[in-house]
């Protein structure tokens, strides 16, 4: 088995997020597009597979695919079988769910573990607010599909906002209990990506309002040390797992990710883009698999803690 790398701060780099596209099929007012400024150029199933093998070479085991909307890519069923064919512990990917339904299956049976889809509400009104759409039954069919095919686990990933949905949270609740799925409530990030700033001061929520209501109804409650030192409540048959990435420094702590751009570049925070190493061109002339290392391992000893912390 090959060690994990470690960078400057001691933190093992066990994860890498794939951003396979920057096109969505709804255009959320807060979206921060995982941090990836607009490109026109998106990496072939081939490329995305080539990258893979060179991030288990040298000890990543977990592949999240992400985006903009990564299933509006028509080879997402080649993407994930190259990948999960490469024997990483968990291949996993985060969705908006509008097409979740009519893919959950295929996704499943080409390897994928689970999925994390993204939901905020379930109001209609507040939907159509949010994501400018009105697919939010596709959606609710899509979490009910993922987990009744055994995508597991399902998360539903709600990000907390101020007026807009704070109050939904338990109802959130009780819908992912009855589809089989987990809540993981995020706290709303402000980023040099999201197109308008101002929302930043509308909406956020103060999650430690929340966390104290958790703490009050949890029989226990976990920390998961390498998620960003996230907490898990357990409550009422079910588990609430809270994101809270802001002014964060466990987050940037327990942070053991790396990520790609849709034109494959690594990025080694999600918050930054002046510390990019491309990977594309060198896969494009040949460059080996050491030089492709070489670059990877360029891009683990540009990580530092965006909050501090380390
Ligand atoms: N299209 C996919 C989806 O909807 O899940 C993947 C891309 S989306 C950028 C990934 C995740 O980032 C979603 O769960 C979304 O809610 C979250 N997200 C986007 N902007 C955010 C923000 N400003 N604060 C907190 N989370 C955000």
């Amino acid at each position: 088995m090959t060690d994990l790398k470690t960078d400057n701060f001691q933190r093992p780099i066990i994860s890498l997020r794939i951003s396979i596209t920057n096109r969505c099929n709804i255009r959320c007012f807060y979206c921060h597009h995982d941090g990836i400024l607009p490109q026109e150029y998106e990496m072939t199933s081939q490329e995305i597979e080539r990258i893979s093998v060179i991030a288990k070479s040298i000890g990543i085991k977990k592949i999240r695919l992400s985006g903009g909307e990564p299933l509006i890519r028509e080879d997402i069923i080649e993407i994930i079988k190259r990948i999960s064919s490469l024997g990483f512990q968990d291949v996993s990917l985060t969705t908006n769910g509008i097409l979740l339904e009519e893919y959950a299956l295929k996704l499943k049976d080409s390897g994928l573990n689970r999925v994390n889809v993204s939901f905020d509400t379930l109001n209609p009104q507040t939907y159509r607010f949010i994501t400018k759409s009105n697919y939010i039954d596709h959606v609710k069919r899509g979490i009910k599909k993922a987990a009744e095919v055994g995508l597991y686990p399902v998360k539903v990933n709600m990000v907390v906002m101020k007026g807009l949905n704070h109050d939904e949270i338990w109802d959130m609740f009780q819908f992912c209990k009855e589809n089989g799925a987990i809540l993981q409530i995020i706290e709303l990030l402000k980023t040099e990506s999201c197109p308008d700033s101002d929302f930043f001061e509308d909406y956020h929520y103060d999650m430690n309002i929340i966390e104290e209501e958790l703490k009050d109804k949890a029989t226990d409650i976990k920390t998961r040390a390498f998620m960003q030192d996230r907490k898990k409540y357990f409550l009422e048959g079910g588990e609430i797992e809270v994101v809270r990435p802001m002014d964060n420094t466990k987050f940037c702590k327990n942070c053991t990710r790396l990520r790609i751009t849709p034109d494959g570049k690594l990025k080694p925070c999600l918050l930054r883009n002046d510390n990019l190493v491309d990977l594309m061109e060198p896969i494009r002339r040949g460059d080996s698999d050491e030089k492709l290392v070489k670059l990877f391992l360029e891009a683990i000893t540009n990580r530092e803690p965006y909050y501090g912390g380390c």
